[in-house]
């Protein structure tokens, strides 16, 4: 198919729920993404931090095919290897007891409100089940999950949304502590804002809000959907943190491009849900799983962490440095960038149309590199921007 031909297709039968740029790609190797006309970009985006070991890795494909070719999906009604080894596998790297597989963030995140309930019922029975969450938050687009996204812009047409939400400002020890009363069973946040604009909470704050959490007897509920496996040059963000919530929530990396979730919890919750409260037709699916298993090895490999730690800190340098860029947020290969006096979203099209994929956050450009980007890809990445914003300097 030509684009136009794909465009076409595409605007008179999927709705429109997104703002697409003008690309329509058909194939892609390492952090390089090509397009129906066999033009390259240079790929910032890992869609949007999910190709954590980029486009068609060797050793990520040969382990699905192997398990497509072995079983693709069995119902939960059963056991499975593959699912029961990443299980324990992830146990063992995390530390967290048990896990529930489904097959996103929101889900996930969706999986964490109802496992901190059903605790706080099993404890007290009804009445203690507010979840707070942080103002500029994003958990994702069920309506359980946009009711606790805390940003006012989202809540929006879908009324009515969910009862026993509230939210607070991030660094707002004074009003988490108000609403921490008797009828809230749950805090949850996430450890780097990335949709808010990539801002990392302070580590003081989310010290004093786990102790507040231990004391008012709260569940600690951390969304580490676009934070964990790696992203942040840890396996999870909690570690910049010492932070051991009690549930954490993960998907979009953890797959390696297939749709996984994951709510993975600690001892206190691990046997709140029993058979029949909560479940999923395709969580956990088999050949998911076995990609998962693969991101999961690989990015626990001795040194991975250490060169994605690395390369965030060669990637906060060079766009420091760039002409116009205000400031660099982030943590590891999730960086934010605040280039003055520009609009993000009409920035990001003008890197597109130059050959350079990059995602926004509010008003800033957003970075999420495939976690396996070479310096050769990366350099050639920022040539591209460098180029843009250079071109954007000329042009005011
Ligand atoms: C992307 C994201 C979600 C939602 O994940 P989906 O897979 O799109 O449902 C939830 N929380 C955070 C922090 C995210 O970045």
């Amino acid at each position: 198919m030509t684009f136009d031909e794909v465009r076409n297709a595409d605007q008179s039968h999927i709705m429109a729920t997104y703002n697409r740029f003008p690309v329509a790609i058909a194939s892609g190797h390492g952090a390089v993404a090509v397009d129906v006309n066999g033009r390259e970009y240079v790929d910032f985006t890992s869609g949007i931090g999910v190709n954590s070991l980029g486009y068609a890795d060797e050793g990520w494909v040969k382990a699905v095919s192997r398990q497509l070719t072995a079983v693709s999906h069995i119902s939960n009604l059963y056991y499975s290897p593959v699912q029961a080894s990443l299980a324990r596998r992830q146990s063992e790297k995390t530390g967290f007891s048990k896990v529930l597989f489904c097959n996103s963030g929101a889900e996930a995140n969706e999986c964490a409100i109802k496992l901190a309930r059903k605790h706080s019922y099993d404890a007290v029975g009804e009445g203690k089940s507010k979840i707070i969450t942080l103002k500029n938050s994003f958990h994702g687009r069920t309506m359980a999950t946009l009711t606790a996204t805390g940003q006012d812009a989202m809540h929006n047409y879908f009324f009515p949304f969910l009862e026993g939400f509230a939210y607070v400002k991030a660094g707002d020890l004074e009003a988490l502590s108000r609403e921490a009363d008797e009828t809230a069973c749950a805090v949850m946040l996430e450890l780097v804002q990335g949709e808010g604009g990539v801002i990392p909470l302070s580590r003081d704050f989310v010290e004093q809000a786990a102790r507040l959490c231990r004391e008012r007897n709260l569940l600690l509920i951390v969304d580490e959907v676009q934070t964990g496996v790696g992203r942040t040059g840890k396996l999870l963000a909690c570690e910049h943190y010492g932070l051991k919530p009690d549930i954490v929530t993960l998907a979009k990396g953890l797959g390696g491009g297939l749709p996984i979730g994951a709510c993975l919890c600690g001892e206190t919750v691990k046997d709140a849900f029993t058979p029949g409260t909560h479940g999923t037709t395709f969580g956990g699916n088999l050949a998911v799983c076995a990609g998962a298993a693969h991101v999961l090895e690989r990015v626990t490999t001795p040194d991975f962490l250490d060169e994605v730690t690395q390369k965030g800190r060669y990637l906060k340098e060079r766009l420091a440095a760039m002409p116009m860029v205000e400031s660099v947020s982030g943590l590891g290969m999730m960086l934010g960038v605040e280039v003055a006096g520009q609009n993000g979203p009409a920035l990001a099209a003008r890197c597109v149309e130059a050959g350079l994929l990059i995602l926004t956050a509010k008003q800033k450009l957003r970075l999420l590199p495939p976690l396996t980007i070479t310096y050769d890809e990366i350099d050639r990445g920022l040539a591209i921007l460098g180029r843009v914003l250079r071109e954007g300097k000329e042009g005011n």
